[in-house]
Formats: structure tokens, C-alpha cells, sequence
């Protein structure tokens, strides 16, 4: 028989749901009996009644249980397999944004489909990945102008552009001046 780690409800802990008290985030988990849901104390979901609330020391516990974890609060502290894959292709990119990327790399690195890895990203990052890509090179891009002895084809070619005037169009698509401009106004700073 397995013995799950139950808790009492006590005034002190039912208080630390009703204010979504942070601090009891380490001591507990309540998990909700008509919505089979488990949560942290801080969550702000709506407040459950309190008859059909069973408090766990641990969530292992609670899965045990047959609870699930929420989504808003994430419970087990884990990522959700979609956060799992942003962190993954973002992570790919800044590895290797100095080398060409295609989707096809990525897709095969990440394990899945460029159509299902591409309809993720765009729905949790609100971009798409080139998108992404382009961001990250321009931003680096940013840095490397600082330094006067770089020339713009050096700079493209380090952050991963084939020519200067690919990364002359990016780089104003995204910060709305040239890179010639932003050196000049970095320097007056
Ligand atoms: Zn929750």
C-alpha cells in the first residue's frame, strides 16, 4: 500500500491559499478535488471550496493521487514540453548563429517537425524562428559595432550574414537605422 504524505488543513495553511502566499510554495501543494488539479499556494486561480481541498507535502504525491499538475502555477517546477522546446531552439541558435542555420537542422536537432516546431515557437515566443535568427545576429551584430576597427563585412560575415547588404537590411528592419548610423551614434555617446 503506498502512504501519501497528507497534510492537515490548518487556519495557517488555508490562509496562505486564500492570500496566494508565496512563502508556502516550498512547504506544500493543495490539490483540488472537483477540478483533479493540484496547485501552489501562490496560484491565482480561483480560490476552491474548502472540503474539496487535500494538502501533499510533495507532488509526487499528488500525481500518485491521480491529481494533475496546473498550468498556471506549474507545480512540479518543470517545464511544459512546448517551454521545453523554445529553450531548445533558442539555445540551437545561439550556439550557431555565426554558421548558416536551416529549419531543417534545427527541426532534426529538436526532434521535431519544422511545421509543429515553427506553430510552437511562434505561439509561446510571439516570432517566428528566422525571426528569432535574425534578432540574435542583429543584436550581436550591435555589440561588434561598438569596436571602430571592425568593418560592416567583417561584422556580417561574423554574425552569420553571406553578404554586408543582407545584413544592412536586417539590421534596419530591426533597430530602424543603419548600421553605419548606430556606430555613428554610439560614438557620440
Ligand atoms: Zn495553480
Amino acid at each position: 500500500m503506498i502512504i501519501l504524505s497528507k497534510l492537515n488543513l490548518t487556519q495557517s495553511r488555508w490562509n496562505d491559499i486564500k492570500n496566494n502566499n508565496s512563502h508556502a510554495d516550498d512547504q506544500f501543494i493543495y490539490a483540488v478535488k472537483s477540478t483533479m488539479i493540484f496547485c501552489k499556494p501562490s496560484c491565482s486561480a480561483k480560490l476552491p471550496a474548502k472540503e474539496n481541498v487535500t494538502l501533499y507535502n510533495d507532488y509526487h504525491d499528488a500525481i500518485t493521487a491521480g491529481y494533475r499538475p496546473c498550468k498556471k502555477c506549474n507545480p512540479t517546477g518543470r517545464f511544459t514540453d512546448k517551454e521545453e522546446w523554445c529553450i531548445q531552439i533558442k539555445n540551437y541558435i545561439t550556439r550557431h548563429y555565426q554558421q548558416p542555420i536551416t529549419l531543417d537542422e534545427l527541426a532534426n536537432h529538436c526532434h521535431g517537425s519544422i511545421y509543429h516546431l515553427s506553430r510552437v515557437f511562434k505561439e509561446l515566443e510571439g516570432m517566428t524562428i528566422i525571426d528569432y535568427l535574425h534578432l540574435v545576429r542583429t543584436t550581436e551584430a550591435k555589440k561588434l559595432l561598438a569596436d571602430q576597427m571592425l568593418d560592416l563585412t567583417t561584422i556580417a560575415l561574423t554574425v552569420g550574414y553571406k553578404t554586408p547588404s543582407q545584413f544592412i537590411k536586417k539590421f534596419k528592419q530591426y533597430f530602424h537605422l543603419t548600421p553605419h548610423k548606430f556606430r555613428q551614434q554610439f560614438t557620440k555617446l
